[in-house]
Protein backbone atom coordinates (compact mmCIF):
# COMPACT_ATOMS: atom_id res chain seq x y z
CA UNK A 1 0.00 0.00 0.00
CA UNK A 2 1.70 3.32 -0.70
CA UNK A 3 1.76 6.44 1.20
CA UNK A 4 -1.24 7.88 -1.40
CA UNK A 5 -3.68 5.22 -0.32
CA UNK A 6 -2.47 5.86 3.46
CA UNK A 7 -3.28 9.67 2.51
CA UNK A 8 -7.16 9.03 0.98
CA UNK A 9 -7.91 7.15 3.86
CA UNK A 10 -7.84 10.36 6.34
CA UNK A 11 -11.40 12.29 6.12
CA UNK A 12 -10.99 16.24 5.68
CA UNK A 13 -13.83 17.47 7.73
CA UNK A 14 -14.75 21.64 6.33
CA UNK A 15 -15.29 23.68 9.61
CA UNK A 16 -14.53 21.80 12.76
CA UNK A 17 -14.19 22.25 15.42
CA UNK A 18 -15.07 26.32 14.34
CA UNK A 19 -15.53 27.67 11.08
CA UNK A 20 -12.77 28.06 8.51
CA UNK A 21 -10.64 25.14 10.28
CA UNK A 22 -10.55 21.86 8.02
CA UNK A 23 -9.99 19.14 10.00
CA UNK A 24 -7.99 15.58 9.29
CA UNK A 25 -9.97 13.07 10.44
CA UNK A 26 -7.40 10.20 11.07
CA UNK A 27 -10.45 7.66 12.47
CA UNK A 28 -11.24 6.67 9.13
CA UNK A 29 -7.50 5.28 8.89
CA UNK A 30 -7.44 3.82 12.05
CA UNK A 31 -10.76 1.58 11.41
CA UNK A 32 -9.59 0.26 8.20
CA UNK A 33 -7.80 -2.53 9.04
CA UNK A 34 -5.15 -2.78 6.14
CA UNK A 35 -4.52 0.70 6.19
CA UNK A 36 -4.26 0.55 10.11
CA UNK A 37 -1.33 -2.35 10.20
CA UNK A 38 0.15 -0.24 6.87
CA UNK A 39 0.74 2.83 9.49
CA UNK A 40 1.83 0.67 12.38
CA UNK A 41 3.88 -1.19 10.22
CA UNK A 42 5.68 2.26 8.51
CA UNK A 43 5.99 3.38 11.66
CA UNK A 44 7.78 0.51 12.80
CA UNK A 45 10.30 0.71 10.04
CA UNK A 46 11.12 4.36 11.13
CA UNK A 47 11.94 3.76 14.20
CA UNK A 48 12.95 -0.23 14.66
CA UNK A 49 17.00 0.47 14.85
CA UNK A 50 17.14 3.75 17.47
CA UNK A 51 17.13 1.79 20.26
CA UNK A 52 13.85 3.45 21.40
CA UNK A 53 12.98 2.54 25.37
CA UNK A 54 10.05 4.45 26.05
CA UNK A 55 7.29 6.04 23.17
CA UNK A 56 5.84 8.93 25.00
CA UNK A 57 2.09 10.16 23.21
CA UNK A 58 -0.09 13.16 23.87
CA UNK A 59 -3.97 13.09 24.72
CA UNK A 60 -5.67 11.96 23.18
CA UNK A 61 -4.71 11.00 19.50
CA UNK A 62 -1.41 10.28 20.49
CA UNK A 63 -2.88 7.30 22.80
CA UNK A 64 -3.97 5.37 19.56
CA UNK A 65 -0.59 4.54 17.59
CA UNK A 66 1.73 5.45 20.72
CA UNK A 67 0.75 2.11 22.49
CA UNK A 68 0.74 -0.06 19.52
CA UNK A 69 4.53 0.92 18.39
CA UNK A 70 5.70 0.54 21.93
CA UNK A 71 4.63 -2.41 21.76
CA UNK A 72 6.10 -3.17 18.64
CA UNK A 73 9.06 -1.28 19.60
CA UNK A 74 9.46 -3.08 22.85
CA UNK A 75 9.68 0.16 24.53
CA UNK A 76 7.26 1.43 27.23
CA UNK A 77 4.58 3.74 26.65
CA UNK A 78 4.22 7.16 28.37
CA UNK A 79 1.20 9.38 28.25
CA UNK A 80 1.33 13.10 28.60
CA UNK A 81 -1.91 14.36 29.99
CA UNK A 82 -4.61 17.84 30.23
CA UNK A 83 -4.20 19.31 33.78
CA UNK A 84 -5.77 16.98 36.53
CA UNK A 85 -5.58 13.58 34.96
CA UNK A 86 -2.64 12.17 36.42
CA UNK A 87 -2.33 10.75 39.61
CA UNK A 88 1.01 11.12 40.96
CA UNK A 89 3.13 13.97 41.02
CA UNK A 90 3.98 15.62 37.60
CA UNK A 91 5.91 18.62 35.95
CA UNK A 92 3.53 20.61 33.81
CA UNK A 93 4.46 23.16 30.29
CA UNK A 94 2.39 25.64 28.77
CA UNK A 95 2.05 26.94 25.81
CA UNK A 96 0.01 29.55 23.46
CA UNK A 97 -3.41 28.51 21.31
CA UNK A 98 -4.49 30.43 18.87
CA UNK A 99 -7.22 31.23 21.45
CA UNK A 100 -5.20 31.30 25.03
CA UNK A 101 -3.28 29.74 26.70
CA UNK A 102 -3.26 25.39 27.28
CA UNK A 103 -1.16 23.55 29.85
CA UNK A 104 0.34 19.44 29.47
CA UNK A 105 1.75 17.62 32.60
CA UNK A 106 3.38 14.25 32.21
CA UNK A 107 4.33 12.56 35.39
CA UNK A 108 7.57 13.25 37.66
CA UNK A 109 9.05 9.99 37.06
CA UNK A 110 8.14 9.21 33.83
CA UNK A 111 11.46 9.26 32.04
CA UNK A 112 15.47 9.31 33.34
CA UNK A 113 18.49 9.79 31.68
CA UNK A 114 18.88 6.44 30.32
CA UNK A 115 15.85 6.50 27.98
CA UNK A 116 15.66 6.73 24.24
CA UNK A 117 12.34 8.66 24.13
CA UNK A 118 10.18 9.07 20.98
CA UNK A 119 7.44 11.38 21.22
CA UNK A 120 4.00 10.72 19.07
CA UNK A 121 1.32 12.98 18.17
CA UNK A 122 -1.00 12.22 14.88
CA UNK A 123 -0.76 15.81 13.44
CA UNK A 124 1.63 18.74 13.35
CA UNK A 125 -0.36 21.88 13.26
CA UNK A 126 1.32 25.23 14.09
CA UNK A 127 3.72 22.95 16.38
CA UNK A 128 3.05 24.24 20.21
CA UNK A 129 1.56 21.63 21.27
CA UNK A 130 4.51 19.50 20.83
CA UNK A 131 7.11 22.09 21.00
CA UNK A 132 5.74 22.18 25.25
CA UNK A 133 5.77 18.28 24.95
CA UNK A 134 9.79 18.60 24.29
CA UNK A 135 10.30 20.82 26.86
CA UNK A 136 8.46 18.43 29.15
CA UNK A 137 10.45 15.67 28.12
CA UNK A 138 13.99 17.70 27.98
CA UNK A 139 13.19 18.50 31.91
CA UNK A 140 14.23 14.96 32.33
CA UNK A 141 17.25 14.75 30.22
CA UNK A 142 17.13 11.81 28.37
CA UNK A 143 19.90 10.48 26.02
CA UNK A 144 17.72 11.38 22.80
CA UNK A 145 14.58 12.51 21.40
CA UNK A 146 12.90 11.87 18.47
CA UNK A 147 9.23 13.20 17.54
CA UNK A 148 6.95 12.06 15.14
CA UNK A 149 3.63 12.23 13.52
CA UNK A 150 1.65 10.50 11.00
CA UNK A 151 0.20 13.96 9.56
CA UNK A 152 2.32 17.46 8.80
CA UNK A 153 0.59 20.28 7.98
CA UNK A 154 3.52 21.46 5.65
CA UNK A 155 1.92 25.04 4.99
CA UNK A 156 2.17 25.76 8.94
CA UNK A 157 5.85 25.34 9.05
CA UNK A 158 5.32 24.23 12.85
CA UNK A 159 8.32 22.08 12.37
CA UNK A 160 10.70 25.52 12.22
CA UNK A 161 10.07 25.69 16.07
CA UNK A 162 12.05 22.67 16.75
CA UNK A 163 15.59 22.54 17.47
CA UNK A 164 18.21 20.82 14.34
CA UNK A 165 19.33 18.14 17.30
CA UNK A 166 15.79 16.73 17.73
CA UNK A 167 14.65 14.74 14.80
CA UNK A 168 11.47 15.58 13.64
CA UNK A 169 9.69 12.62 10.96
CA UNK A 170 6.30 12.41 10.00
CA UNK A 171 4.26 9.29 7.41
CA UNK A 172 2.44 12.32 5.91
CA UNK A 173 2.88 15.81 4.44
CA UNK A 174 0.21 16.98 3.48
P1 LIG B 1 -0.57 22.37 17.04
O1 LIG B 1 -0.21 22.54 18.49
O2 LIG B 1 0.56 21.79 16.24
O3 LIG B 1 -1.10 23.64 16.42
O4 LIG B 1 -1.80 21.37 16.98
C1 LIG B 1 -1.63 20.00 17.02
C2 LIG B 1 -2.54 19.38 18.03
O5 LIG B 1 -3.89 19.66 17.72
C3 LIG B 1 -2.40 17.86 18.01
O6 LIG B 1 -2.50 17.35 19.34
C4 LIG B 1 -3.55 17.38 17.14
O7 LIG B 1 -4.10 16.19 17.62
C5 LIG B 1 -4.54 18.52 17.19
N1 LIG B 1 -5.04 18.90 15.84
C6 LIG B 1 -5.04 20.14 15.31
N2 LIG B 1 -5.58 20.14 14.09
C7 LIG B 1 -5.93 18.86 13.82
C8 LIG B 1 -6.53 18.20 12.67
O8 LIG B 1 -6.86 18.78 11.63
N3 LIG B 1 -6.73 16.86 12.78
C9 LIG B 1 -6.35 16.16 13.89
N4 LIG B 1 -6.58 14.83 13.89
N5 LIG B 1 -5.80 16.75 14.97
C10 LIG B 1 -5.58 18.09 14.94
Amino acid sequence: MSKETLAKSIREIPDFPIPGILFYDVTTLFKDPARLQELSDTLYEMYKDKGITKVVGIESRGFIMGPILATRLGAGFIPIRKPGKLPAETIEESYDKEYGKDTIQIHKDALNENDVVLLHDDLLATGGTMEAACKLVQKMNPKKIYVNFIIELKELHGIDLFNKDIDVQSVLSL
